[in-house]
């Protein structure tokens, strides 16, 4: 055992997080890549760079419903002096025409459709109006004018996006407009949840007396869907030695969180059957209120021991375990949060030596810090607009310090 059994002592030391972060970034790199459908491909991390295999348009194409003609041949024309061009036939989208034109020829045409050999221009509905076989035009247009150039959406050859792009809906578009139908991208990384808990009972069952439901799975999960992980499996389980260890062994997962039974209560196994199982390189760390998180490996997944106090489990999750997540799937391991900056109304008061996840209201473009906001306090997150992060050297911010707050809502989805 390599961690001493810290169980009803306490912890000797806490680890600064960005000790903690350098040894998460040094042991994941992302995952590899798989083939998806187009369709599914939203929001996934491309892992290739993808390169134009044709070009769009693969033909010149008209952009307004008239007449393809020789641009040149319209010179002149105007309300009081029309020139007569004979129409020989017409393109549409799909159906081309398959001839050639010659000087005074025009073929009626419409938006996306072929601009058929001879003709280099596209004559506006509106300045023509048509009698028989004949038309007549009232304004003229240069060479080039409506006609979209072959490649001049996408050239044959160019890099259109670029490996460890995250899929707008424009670039499925895109990427169907060039004919793919599947999408290398990033796997996904998958995670199993442990809930550990005498005293939880799911939403939905019946609750006993001194029992509470279990918050930190619902919203584990939702954070795992943000991060764009794929929850595999969640198991609830007593706090049993035995239990925990067996489903700390289960395979097939890239990371194992873990909530609850992280700390040194004498029920808090998982950290002794990580340290024995696997590895635990990190028990304590120098975060409120997410002092005690563990973290370690086991085979080829990284665990997570999370502290069951939801708003420790909430800020130990944001700086540690979804950071992995979004890393392992190709994402940016930055925080997923707008930042803005705002003047304290308030103080913040911290400590030397440990990072604080401290809770701020924004009112007009003040910022304060919530009231009540003990670890096991979850409603204070909910009350709160977001939160600062003062660092290990700082003892708070005083009345009047600007400071920057990471925003749980983006800004355009709250009246700031
Ligand atoms: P623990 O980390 O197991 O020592 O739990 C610390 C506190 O968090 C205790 O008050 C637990 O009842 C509470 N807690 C643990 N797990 C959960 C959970 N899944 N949902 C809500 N509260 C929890
Ligand atoms: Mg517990």
């Amino acid at each position: 055992m390599k961690f001493r059994d810290v169980r009803m002592r306490g912890f000797e030391k806490r680890a600064r997080l960005s000790a903690v972060l350098d040894w998460l970034d040094a042991h994941c790199a992302s995952l590899p890549g798989e083939s998806i459908p187009l369709a599914e491909s939203a929001g996934r991390i491309l892992a290739e760079e993808i390169v134009a295999t044709s070009n769009i348009p693969a033909y010149r194409r008209s952009a307004m419903d008239g007449y393809a003609i020789a641009g040149e041949e319209t010179t002149g024309a105007s309300d009081y002096s029309p020139l007569t061009f004979r129409v020989v036939g017409e393109s549409w989208p799909g159906s081309p025409f398959s001839g050639k034109l010659y000087s005074t020829q025009a073929v009626r045409i419409m938006t996306g459709a072929p601009v058929p050999e001879g003709a280099d221009a596209v004559l506006p509905a509106e300045q023509a109006s048509e009698a028989g076989d004949l038309v007549e035009f009232t304004g003229s247009v240069p060479p080039g004018k409506n006609v979209g150039a072959i490649g001049e959406d996408v050239r044959e050859g160019t890099s259109v996006l670029p490996a460890g792009r995250r899929l707008r809906p424009q670039d499925v578009g895109l990427l169907a407009s060039l004919g793919l139908a599947v999408v290398p991208v990033i796997r996904r990384p998958k995670v199993r949840m442990l809930i550990t808990g005498n005293e939880l009972a799911a939403v939905g069952q019946p609750i006993g007396e001194s029992q509470i439901f279990d918050s930190n799975s619902p919203m584990l999960h939702s954070l795992i869907v943000r991060d764009s992980g794929e929850l595999i499996e969640q198991l609830h389980l007593r706090d049993d030695r035995h239990l925990i260890s067996e489903a700390l062994q289960r395979p097939g997962a890239d990371v194992l969180l873990v909530s609850g039974g992280s700390s040194v209560g004498a029920e808090d196994y998982a950290p002794s059957l990580l340290d024995e199982l696997g590895e635990l390189d990190f028990h304590g760390m120098a975060i409120r209120p997410a002092s005690p998180t563990g973290v370690g490996r086991l085979g080829s997944a990284i665990v997570f021991l999370l502290p069951g106090n939801p708003v420790s489990c909430l800020c130990a999750y944001d700086l540690l375990a979804g950071r992995t997540i979004r890393q392992l799937g190709g994402r940016s391991p930055r925080l997923p949060y707008a930042t803005r900056e705002f003047v304290l109304s308030k103080k913040i008061v911290s400590s030397v030596g440990r990072l604080d996840y401290c809770r701020v209201c924004i009112d007009e473009e003040r910022v304060f810090p919530v009231a009540t906001s003990g670890a096991s306090i979850l409603s204070s997150t909910s009350r709160a607009d977001g939160f600062v992060l003062v660092p290990e050297e700082s003892e708070g911010y005083a009345v009047g310090t600007t400071v920057s707050v990471h925003l749980y809502d983006l800004p355009f989805d709250r009246p700031l």
